[in-house]
């Protein structure tokens, strides 16, 4: 087993008052000289198995080899040195730490022109004791001179291993040790930073597989840069189930598991872990037992997701009493609409085009836009519906972008998604023209994002309205009548949903957004992923809301968060009046094959009775025992 490489020995070493020179309440204390002590080097390394729940978000079973990407973004893979090569390691290691404290030195300086000199002071502190850590205390360098020298480790791999050991070992020791852990883990941060240079997502890709990815977080971004060759699943500290990670991670199907909690300082690059995306759970250091189970799962399920399904694929979503559904597929990348047509989708339901902005440093061109928009319309066909939605960047999505505020305190309720484009006209324009421009090749139409007042809705639409004059004017050819709609995934325009219906052709509820507004509870954070839930009784009445408000004014109503590609919720909402879903592509037949055991009596007596109940438990217990009986052989 990968978990014996190692010696263990009795976990007997408890970091002493002098390390980090600690006051008596274990908190560093910042105004001391900093001293050396002699430790062992033969600390302990706890290897055995480990097992931790965290959030299903995308499934299937992987076994592979830990690349851990640190907290700060880091990858520490491990690397092996020739012995002759030690001393110069040993150098390198000397000259990161040289520069890490220098580093630090300089942003302790420049917080004094930019702080209250208390918190400079304070900060400043922090940052002058932490140089002086890195220069003078000589355990942590005699820790990683002793792996690099007797184990030939890379100095970044013998950083790595030593500091994991020193924070194990201040967490078992706990309470007030926990401060001193989080400034070790600073410190290493830095150290690696200059180790290993600073393009790290880059390295996801390349890094020969098969891995699995270990992260406290996973942007957008770097989850899109996961090479599903080499890298075959992920896990990760924090996150919820609708983050824009997860949401990735099923649109890769890559198992995946999000907001784990800590476990990185458990885990040691290239140890065997196991990620089971289905059941939600990560097994760091499987036992023989545990390793064989899943090997036998894997190999029974070598495509976990739709296999079995397929055959549905091009059958229509009817129920059993012939009332005809539309399914539609959600996509990141153009890429993806083939994905759409291979599982049967009937169109596009949501085109996150913020997505355009991966890997790019600035913002894309007209020309970018319309290509973009033309490979999807060629890939779904002339006939078929694309929802393009303007630019839903902001929050977590693309912090780089022009015009974005850098630092907001708190972005998802801040210049977000609509917002940032009415603030942007050049931004927003460009995209509207190219969308405008794509119009002509197939059955476009244009969904704005993040609405929460009417007069937001009347400013977007009176931009198109400009847009659409001025290539008239140059001659550019579009459709007149593209069909313009918006989502609704905030609670003021839930409430104002029959208001804001007389204005567009459609409606598409962001179950995602709606959730995490409503009952406010962040939609990234596993802290309240107990709070967050689409069947909580007050989104429930905000959806039947916006479902009534539609039928009235005879607009179209599709549901596109996450929601509705859980077979779980489909019985509800169609109860609830829907007609129309659009999820990630591989989770379309799963959808289907409940719709067509269902029939439209039965699923509005579920949604009679879900609507009675008081709590989001009882509501998701109800649903599950309906399921079980809609669909006998349903594991869930
Ligand atoms: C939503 O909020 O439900 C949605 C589909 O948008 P996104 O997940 O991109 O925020
Ligand atoms: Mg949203």
């Amino acid at each position: 087993m990968q978990g014996l490489r190692w010696t263990r020995c009795a976990k007997s070493w408890r970091p002493p008052a002098t390390l980090f020179n600690l006051d008596s309440n274990g908190f560093t204390n910042h105004n001391q000289e900093i001293g050396s002590t002699n430790l062992p080097v033969d600390f302990p390394w706890p290897g055995g198995m480990e097992t931790r729940r965290g959030i299903a978000v995308s499934p299937g079973v992987a076994i592979g080899s830990a690349l851990v990407l640190d907290l700060s973004g880091v990858v520490i893979a491990r690397r092996s040195i020739l012995p002759s090569d030690a001393e110069a390691e040993v150098q390198r290691l000397a000259d990161a730490l040289g520069r890490a404290a220098v580093e630090a030195r300089d942003r302790a300086t420049s917080l004094h022109n930019r702080l209250t000199p208390e918190l400079a002071r304070d900060i400043g502190g922090i940052l002058s004791s932490q140089a002086l850590l890195l220069e003078h205390d000589h355990v942590l360098r005699y820790r990683v001179e002793a792996l690099i020298r007797g184990q030939n480790y890379s100095a970044e791999y013998a950083m790595n291993r030593a500091v994991g050991a020193m924070i194990r070992e201040l967490g078992e020791a706990g309470g007030p040790f926990n401060r001193l852990a989080t400034d070790l883990r600073d410190l290493e941060t830095q150290v690696l930073r200059i180790l290993v240079g600073s393009e790290q997502p880059g390295q996801i890709a390349s890094t020969n597989g098969p891995v699995v990815v270990l992260a406290h977080d996973l942007t957008p971004s770097e989850t899109v840069q996961l090479d599903p060759d080499s890298v075959h699943a992920f896990a990760t500290e924090s996150g919820g189930p609708t983050s824009h990670t997860a949401i990735m991670a099923g649109a890769l199907e890559i198992p995946a598991v999000v907001g784990i909690g800590r476990f990185l300082d458990n885990v040691t690059p290239s140890d065997t872990v196991i990620v089971d995306g289905t059941q939600g759970l990560l097994i760091m250091n499987p036992d023989e037992a545990t390793l064989a189970r899943y090997q036998t799962i894997r190999a029974a399920q070598p495509s976990p997701t739709v296999a079995h399904l397929e055959p549905l694929r091009d059958v229509p979503a009817m129920t059993r009493d012939g009332v005809r559904l539309r399914l539609l597929g959600n996509i990141e990348f153009p890429t993806e609409a083939a994905q759409c047509v291979d599982r049967g989708a009937e169109g596009v339901g949501l085109y996150r085009t913020e997505f355009l902005y991966v890997n790019k440093t600035s913002d894309p061109t007209e020309e970018e836009h319309f290509e973009a928009y033309r490979e999807v319309l060629s890939k779904i066909g002339p006939t078929r519906p694309v929802v393009i939605r303007t630019l839903d960047i902001g929050a977590d999505k693309f912090s780089s972008v022009s015009g974005m505020l850098s630092g907001e305190k708190n972005p998802f309720l801040g210049l977000r998604s609509v917002r940032l484009c009415l603030r942007n006209l050049d931004l927003f324009k460009t995209q509207l023209r190219a969308i405008l421009r794509a119009s002509v090749h197939g059955d476009v139409r244009i969904m704005f994002p993040m609405i929460s007042t009417v007069m937001e809705l009347r400013h977007c639409k009176s931009l198109l309205l400009d847009v659409q004059e001025h290539l008239e004017e140059e001659g550019i050819p579009f459709k007149r009548d593209i069909p313009v709609g918006t989502m609704i995934e905030v609670p003021s325009a839930a409430l104002l949903a029959d208001v804001l219906a007389k204005q567009v052709d459609f409606f598409s509820i962001g179950t995602n957004d709606l959730v995490q507004y409503t009952l406010a509870a962040d939609r990234n954070n596993e802290n309240v992923a107990s709070l967050y839930n689409p069947v909580d009784p007050a989104v429930l009445r905000l959806m039947r809301m916006v479902v009534e408000a539609a039928k009235r004014e005879q607009v179209e109503v599709n549901v596109c968060g996450e929601m509705s590609g859980e077979p779980i919720y489909v019985p509800l909402l169609i109860g609830l009046g829907l007609r129309q879903l659009s999820a990630t592509p591989r989770k379309l037949s799963e959808v289907k094959r409940v719709i067509r055991e269902l029939a439209i009596p039965d699923a509005e007596h579920i949604a009679r009775e879900a609507m009675q109940m008081e709590s989001a438990r009882e509501v998701t217990t109800y649903l599950r025992e309906q399921l079980r009986r809609i669909l006998p052989d349903t594991t869930d």
